[in-house]
């Protein structure tokens, strides 16, 4: 773990998080700046800087915790894909998003690359009580 890393003080519960499953080598949570609510991250408690650093049973195990979640999405939202992809963007600690897809180009860049570079924003937060909800539907039964 070090201090400076978002997700180490998140997967040691140093800081909050919706927390949506959880052992030993893994922890998934909800995006705080979702592209669609019920977006989640699922990451290795220990620290690895980027995806392909990780062992290879770690990253199966991540894949497996994103199978179920996106299962789980399919029913919850009725749509037919999930998303599952690493960016690194911004926090170096490997973590997959699993992102349910309402629309095709949910996760692709279609209105940032017709209105440039410049014009990305971060998605907004949602209220702390639909988090709420949102988690306590993804969790395993
Ligand atoms: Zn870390």
């Amino acid at each position: 773990m070090t201090d400076s890393c978002l997700f180490c003080r998140i997967a040691s519960g140093a800081l909050p998080a919706h927390k949506l499953y959880e052992d030993e080598a893994i922890l998934a949570f909800l995006d705080l700046h979702p592209i669609r609510a019920g977006h989640a991250l699922v990451i290795p408690k220990a620290h690895y800087p980027w995806f392909e650093d990780l062992p290879e049973t770690l990253a199966t195990r991540i894949t497996g915790c994103a199978q179920r979640l996106a299962r789980r999405m399919k029913t919850l939202y009725s749509v037919e894909r999930v998303a599952l992809f690493y960016t690194g963007i911004h926090v170096a600690h490997a973590h997959a998003h699993v992102v349910p897809m309402f629309h095709p180009h949910d996760v692709t860049s279609q209105a940032y690359m017709a209105e440039g570079v410049d014009s990305y924003a971060m998605p907004p937060q949602l209220p702390a009580a639909e988090m709420q909800d949102i988690a306590s539907q993804l969790r395993p039964t």
